[in-house]
């Protein structure tokens, strides 16, 4: 019996990750990618843009059992070293227990892994430099380019998982239209990304095991460790006005705002002035859609569907996430399209506006609230409640990190209330000897359902 077919769009994280998974369900699966393949030519020019990988995405990589392949990829982070303007660090821990840690990982060692074991697959095709360049509803196909040649041709939705990032132009060739209903929000932060070498003998210059951050109120610089000894450093800020990209145009300028608000960090960018006047100015922005797909035809998944703002180091995992549930649904549902995308809209499209509204919020966290004494006190009293009380209690950071089984929507209602639970016990207290504990618990058990509760739930509704 001849295999019924599937096609793609982007041979991103998303694109490939799903196009693994349809092909271990025996669909034959074509890739369609306007770019070289990384493995050959790097897209990236050698820059290493790295990511935070945590639960969810490691959980779906596992699904695939290509976990193994990519743990020798990564760095372990363990917290947040926050460098105050005064020169001093705190360290922060993510999470109460000694294995809740995020991992550092280049996008460009990621993607050619998950490149590897998808060209291992007999019934899997990757086609490079295949740019989808419209689709056409009525006659649902989408237009094709062969970048070697500049041929045209078309291929079937039939159906079509569009995974083509962010500015997707399979999300754009529906505007005007109700099919989708995406809006497009651009933050007024753009981003740079810059660098500090490994220092003698490979040794890295800051701790290792740490996400770094400059928070300076309005803008932030953050760095990330890379398994050579080197890390790879990202300035957040306005694009224009006082302190903004637009003021930093020359040599001076840079020199200038790097020694008032990063004299520290400065001092270990040997490529500062080059890094920030060459490397290109980054966009960042959130992407909604009312809905994901068309009928039983296309379908918007990764970052076409959701794009977030990385400020919680969530899209990729998000679009990991959505490759399990649809692999689920698949298991469940087979081909039959237009259920499985339905039910996969139905399951996932609020959980993907709750972390695109939590992602913004935690831009505000990393780049102000952070510097707070009163953060700290917050966090210690969250932990300690996440130990007399962690069937009710769990910090909404480590719900969306640490636990791929709490879905997104739970994690920001639940958060909600112990928001509002941390800021009463903590308004009138300097150190945790100054907070009654017991009177907080009484408080959580009094205005928290156990978590548990809510996964059952979730099970009987999923089956
Ligand atoms: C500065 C920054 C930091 C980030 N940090 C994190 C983090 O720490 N943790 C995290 O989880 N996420 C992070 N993210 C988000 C993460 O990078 C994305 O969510 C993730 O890469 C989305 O994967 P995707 O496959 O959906 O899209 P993409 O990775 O964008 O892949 C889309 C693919 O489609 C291809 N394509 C596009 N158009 C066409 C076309 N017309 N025809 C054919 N192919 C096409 C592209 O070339 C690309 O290969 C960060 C993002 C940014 C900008």
């Amino acid at each position: 019996m001849s295999r019924k077919s599937v096609n793609i769009i982007g041979a991103g994280q998303c694109g490939t990750l799903i196009a693994i998974m349809l092909a271990r369900h025996d669909f034959n699966v074509d890739v369609y990618e306007r770019f070289k393949d990384p493995r050959v030519q790097d897209a990236e020019a050698g820059r290493s843009i790295n990511l935070a990988l945590a639960a969810r995405g490691l959980n779906a990589l596992r699904q695939v059992g290509i976990d193994t392949l990519v743990k020798p990829l990564l760095v372990p982070m363990r917290g947040r070293m926050v460098h105050h303007q005064d020169g001093r660090s705190e360290f922060l821990r993510y999470g109460l227990q000694a294995d809740e840690e995020i991992y550092s990982v280049t996008r460009l060692g990621l993607n050619r892994v998950l490149l590897g074991a998808a060209d291992k697959l007999p019934n899997l095709s990757l086609n490079f430099e295949q740019n989808a360049i419209g689709f056409d509803a009525p006659d649902r196909t989408v237009h094709v380019r062969d970048e070697t040649d500049g041929s045209l041709y078309q291929v079937e939705a039939d159906p079509l998982f569009a995974a083509d990032g962010a500015g997707s132009s399979i999300r754009r060739s529906f505007d005007g239209t109700d099919t989708f209903g995406g809006i497009e929000t651009l933050l007024r932060h753009g981003y740079k990304e810059l660098s500090i070498p490994a220092g003698p003998g490979g040794r890295y210059q800051l701790a290792p095991d740490a996400l770094h951050i400059w928070p300076r109120g309005g803008f932030m610089l953050i760095a990330l460790p890379n398994p050579g000894g080197d890390f790879t450093m990202t300035l957040f800020l306005p694009n224009v006005g006082d302190n903004s990209f637009e003021t930093l145009n020359d040599e001076s300028s840079v020199i200038a705002f790097f020694e008032t608000h990063f004299a520290d960090a400065a001092a270990l960018i040997p490529t500062l002035c080059e890094d920030m006047l060459k490397n290109p100015l980054g966009t960042l922005g959130t992407v909604r859609c009312r809905h994901w797909h068309d009928r039983g035809n296309v379908l918007l998944l990764g970052d076409a569907a959701h794009a977030i703002v990385p400020f919680h180091g969530q899209g990729m995992n998000l679009a990991f996430e959505d490759c399990v549930l649809l692999d689920q649904l698949v298991t469940e549902h087979g081909d039959d399209w237009a259920n499985i995308f339905a039910r996969f809209e139905a399951e996932q499209l609020a959980n993907a506006n709750a972390i695109a509204d939590m992602a913004l919020d935690n831009y505000v966290e990393m780049r102000d609230t952070v510097r707070d004494p009163k953060f700290a006190l917050r966090k210690a009293l969250a932990f300690e409640l996440e130990k007399r009380l962690s069937e009710r209690f769990i910090p909404r950071y480590s719900m969306v990190m640490f636990h791929a089984d709490i879905p997104y929507l739970v994690a920001q209602q639940r958060g909600e209330v112990q928001k509002a639970l941390l800021e009463e016990f903590t308004a009138d207290a300097n150190s945790m000897d100054d907070i009654d504990i017991s009177k907080a618990e009484v408080a959580v058990k009094k205005r928290l359902p156990p978590i548990d509760t809510i996964r059952s739930d979730l099970a009987v509704r999923r089956s």
